[in-house]
């Protein structure tokens, strides 16, 4: 039957054939001669391999393989060099060829739902056209940093999965919008997540979460859906602690940061204060010009949520906690949110009147 569809086709050189649902096992070469193709529909059949003919069909902007028995990616594929949407859910897909992705290079919609993929290659990162990743229901445990070079990606869905974390370089993307990950095992989302500047909604409801980033107060966030996770949601005790002794390399790291921020500095003379340029300001500067090393390993120093100083491996962990409809401004209510506080030392952590509590995790 497919085979008379394809034969009047050919006469007819339509922009779209729907396919889907004929019972189809073998897709006919023929099919390669419709040259003006864009949208090609062939859900719901039998398919495991298409002819590698297919991979002429310059034009094709649509095609839909959803419910069918492919194992691999076909090689066709990688002939595609229009495609901008492909469908390839509910197939038996337990492996994708970084070399088929590279082919497919105007690719923006990519749907590979319930598959049985377990990763997903590093290759991933020639869609660089892709605005919508879809990979929900499969077996994945881990995710690619190299996902995280999709400048475009503005929608990703991985739900359903086994992952336990994601990339550390994930607030690499900056136009990401939606990002769906419910029903995971993830333990911790990095801190890098608030990087991403256009994030609106983010569902993780259903997986390992204690505790969120800090800084999610500071991302356009919009929904957060974080039920069935084991939240923090008890005041942990405060406890008082004896000022903490720093190693000599923690201690220089605060001083060299604290001075390179501060080019002009608040003097008081004669009880009357004013700014003067700072000298070891440029003595810095000058000093660590020449060593990379040092540099980089300055730049990893983060800020104390309390007093805003520097501190480079050595801080405390704390919660305080948000109220997502209040202060987040979500439009959703998940309540209240435990958000990490890192704070520079007991210093700060026994000065009265803050809300940030010590956290004790489990080993
Ligand atoms: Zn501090």
């Amino acid at each position: 039957m497919s085979d008379t569809l394809l034969l009047r086709a050919l006469k007819g050189q339509p922009t779209s054939l729907n396919l889907s649902s004929k019972d189809i096992e073998n897709v006919p070469k023929i099919i390669s001669k419709l040259l003006r193709l864009q949208n090609l529909q062939l859900k719901n059949n039998r398919i495991h391999e298409l002819p590698k003919e297919m991979s002429s069909l310059r034009t094709l902007t649509v095609l839909n393989l959803g419910n069918n028995k492919l194992e691999v990616l076909p090689e066709a594929l990688s002939g595609l060099t229009s495609l901008e949407v492909l469908h390839l859910f509910g197939n038996n897909i337990q492996q994708i060829d970084g070399k088929v992705l590279g082919g497919m290079k105007n690719l923006k919609f990519l749907n590979i739902n319930n598959n049985k993929l377990k990763n997903l290659p590093a290759a991933m990162n020639k869609l660089v056209h892709i605005q919508h990743l879809s990979v929900d229901g499969n077996k994945l445990t881990s995710l690619p940093s190299e996902l995280c070079a999709l400048s475009h990606l503005e929608e990703f869905h991985a739900a359903n999965n086994q992952l336990t974390s994601l990339p550390l370089e994930f607030g690499f993307l900056a136009k990401l919008k939606k990002v769906h990950l419910q029903k995971n095992k993830i333990k911790e989302l990095p801190e890098g997540l608030s990087k991403c500047g256009c994030l609106e909604v983010i569902d993780v409801a259903g997986n390992d979460l204690r505790i969120f980033p800090s800084e999610l107060h500071k991302m356009p966030l919009k929904e957060l859906y974080c039920e069935e996770n084991p939240l923090l949601d008890q005041l942990p005790v405060q406890s008082v602690q004896e000022d903490e002794v720093l190693t000599l390399k923690e201690l220089t790291a605060r001083y060299i940061v604290k001075q390179l921020k501060e080019r002009r500095r608040l003097v008081k003379v004669a009880g009357k204060y004013f700014y003067e340029d700072n000298p070891a300001w440029s003595f810095m500067r000058r000093a660590i010009r020449h060593y990379p090393d040092i540099r980089d390993m300055l730049a990893q120093a983060s800020k104390c949520a309390l007093c805003g100083g520097a501190f480079l491996n050595t801080w405390l962990e704390c919660v305080c906690f948000i109220d997502g409809h209040k202060e987040l401004k979500l439009e959703n209510s998940p309540g209240r949110i435990p958000m990490r506080a890192l704070l520079c030392s007991y210093k700060c952590f026994n000065t009265p009147g803050h809300h940030f509590y010590g956290v004790a995790f489990p080993q």
